[in-house]
């Protein structure tokens, strides 16, 4: 890590509420040297939330510590830090995959360097600048959260796929918008609007569970849209595109594997497994609704499966949680919502299910 925090404020980010604090070059500099002693080419993984945010001093540091391109370098950036001249300086410096913070076609416009763009043309921007980086990285993922609110209707979607036609390079990262305990402002916001599922900890890796309810779809209208995005994204005439016009072979076979395991085709079908229980499985539409706070068997039986033999030793209770815990918390500003249990409590004649007092928060 050579920073902490992010300079930006994307209100969903674990890190947005976290200062940006750069560290000290010297460590990094001694650990880059320590690791081309012990390995002919390491590969490093930057773990800064956005890195290169003070890139001369980092990108100085790396210079003054190992010969150019003797470690191939795998960092997350946003946009408005890759510009061409900083491009040629990572490329330069083996940087071989990058993952740049897209997020939304109607926000954040200050991290794409995209100013007020927003819709069609943002995509358009957004996308020539991709194909920048994709001709100085040869591997590059374009990270988006699906349900924010500042989406609604089919379009946030069409133009998503609108822009993977322009930017055929790029493997798409899709994240369900989720809300991590106390990490990011807007749970807040969240909770008191009564929106926060309680998931238990376990499905909130941004995938298999989305916790927060979108404030512009039904939950059928959603995942129908998240099913259609997942499938064109990964449609096997995306696939070719993708490996035909992908240099070198490791980013041809990584996307190619990526696309047609868990990540693609294994998403895709979780996701119309979720669509079809919502359609026939009364109580796990309400869940969803939040009719019930009564884990559907479905995912408890996910849980017993990837715990294995441990699942034994999981105490009662883990797999609740209250999640309007950080609202009632002497820590929170904001007025409580009229029900604790939001519309569960409600509505009568269904049941509230098991609320059981705050467990430690995860983050991410
Ligand atoms: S999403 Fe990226 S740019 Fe925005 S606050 Fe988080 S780390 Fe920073």
């Amino acid at each position: 890590m050579a920073s902490l925090g992010c300079p930006y404020t994307c209100e969903f980010c674990i890190d947005a509420a976290v200062p940006y604090q750069p560290l000290d070059t010297g460590p990094i500099k001694e650990d880059l040297r320590f690791l081309l002693k012990k390995f002919r080419r390491p590969i490093v993984a930057w773990h800064d939330p956005n890195f290169g945010v003070r890139f001369d001093a980092t990108l100085s540091a790396i210079e003054e510590a190992v010969p150019p391109g003797s470690i191939h370098f795998i960092a997350e950036s946003s946009l408005s830090v890759l510009s061409e001249p900083h491009l040629r300086r990572l490329e330069r410096n083996g940087f071989r995959a990058m993952v740049p913070g897209i997020e939304s076609w109607y926000d954040l416009g200050n991290k794409s360097h995209t100013g007020n763009l927003r819709g069609m043309d943002k995509v358009k921007r957004v996308a020539e600048h991709v194909n920048l980086i994709l001709r100085h990285i040869p591997y590059v993922q374009a990270n988006f959260v699906l349900g924010l609110d500042s989406d609604s209707g089919e379009e946030p979607f069409e133009l998503t796929k609108r822009f993977l036609d322009r930017t055929p390079g790029a493997f798409p990262g899709y994240s369900l918008l989720t809300a991590f305990g106390q990490a990011a402002p807007l749970n807040r916001e969240y909770q008191r609007d009564g929106r926060v599922l309680p998931f238990p900890f376990h499905f909130l890796n941004n995938n298999q569970a989305m916790n927060v309810r979108p404030r512009h779809y039904g939950w059928r209208e959603f995942y129908d849209h998240v099913i259609d995005l997942t499938r064109y994204s990964f449609s096997w005439r995306s696939l070719l595109r993708r490996f035909r016009v992908n240099r070198g072979v490791v980013p041809r076979w990584m996307n190619l594997l990526r696309s047609v395991s868990s990540e693609g085709f294994g998403r895709l079908r979780y996701y119309r497994g979720i669509r079809r229980r919502l359609d026939t499985d009364r109580h796990f539409a309400a869940y969803f609704e939040q009719e019930t706070t009564q884990l559907h068997p479905f995912y408890v039986d996910l849980v017993r499966k990837d715990l294995g033999p441990l699942w034994a030793w999981l105490p009662p209770g883990a797999l609740d949680h209250d999640p309007t815990a950080w609202l009632e918390s002497p820590r929170s500003a904001l007025p409580a919502p009229a029900s604790r249990t939001g519309p569960a409590a409600r509505r009568p004649g269904l049941a509230p299910g098991t609320l059981r007092p705050s467990t430690q928060p995860v983050l991410q």
